[in-house]
């Protein structure tokens, strides 16, 4: 049976970090660094994604405006087309999609709320399970 993403949340959790839309851009570099993530949704009203920031988007704002971009709200710099899926999304899809987005982060949506978030190390971390469980499955077939 495919693994899907309830499964991979299931085993991760299902926290995501979240700001508001004026958190500064520093405080936001702070929050990345802290928590040691490369990305935070930032949700509006009920709990919805109104965007996404990640390392790449604070590079890019520091490198195109310079330093003081850090004292801007997040939503000046945020990505607001934002790529969700859903518990039901196989790992397959969810490859397909950051390979072709070029991005490292999905954010898991549930009756339109935030409900997760996967990261290209999830889905590797997954694949490889997958992988050692097979070769498990294959030893026990031939031990007999
Ligand atoms: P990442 O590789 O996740 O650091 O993101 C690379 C770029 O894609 C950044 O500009 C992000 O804001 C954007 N991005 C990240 N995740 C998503 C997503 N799920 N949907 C749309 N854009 C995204």
């Amino acid at each position: 049976m495919a693994i899907v993403v309830k499964n991979m949340l299931d085993a991760k959790g299902r926290d995501v970090v979240t700001v508001g839309p004026d958190k500064t851009l520093l405080e936001v570099a702070d929050i990345l660094n802290s928590k040691k993530i490369g990305a935070v949704v930032i949700t509006g009203m009920e709990g919805r994604i109104s965007g996404i920031f990640t390392e790449r988007d604070l590079v890019r704002a520091i490198a195109s405006k310079g330093p003081s971009v850090l004292d801007q709200p997040v939503k000046s710099a945020m990505t607001t087309a934002v790529t969700r899926c859903r518990e039901e999304t196989t790992v397959d899809e969810l490859m397909g999609m950051m390979s072709s987005g070029r991005f490292r982060h999905v954010p898991v949506e549930h009756e339109g709320k935030l409900a997760g978030i996967i990261s290209i190390g999830d889905v590797v971390k997954s694949r490889i399970r997958e992988a050692e469980l097979e070769a498990e499955q294959m030893k026990a077939y031939i031990a007999g």
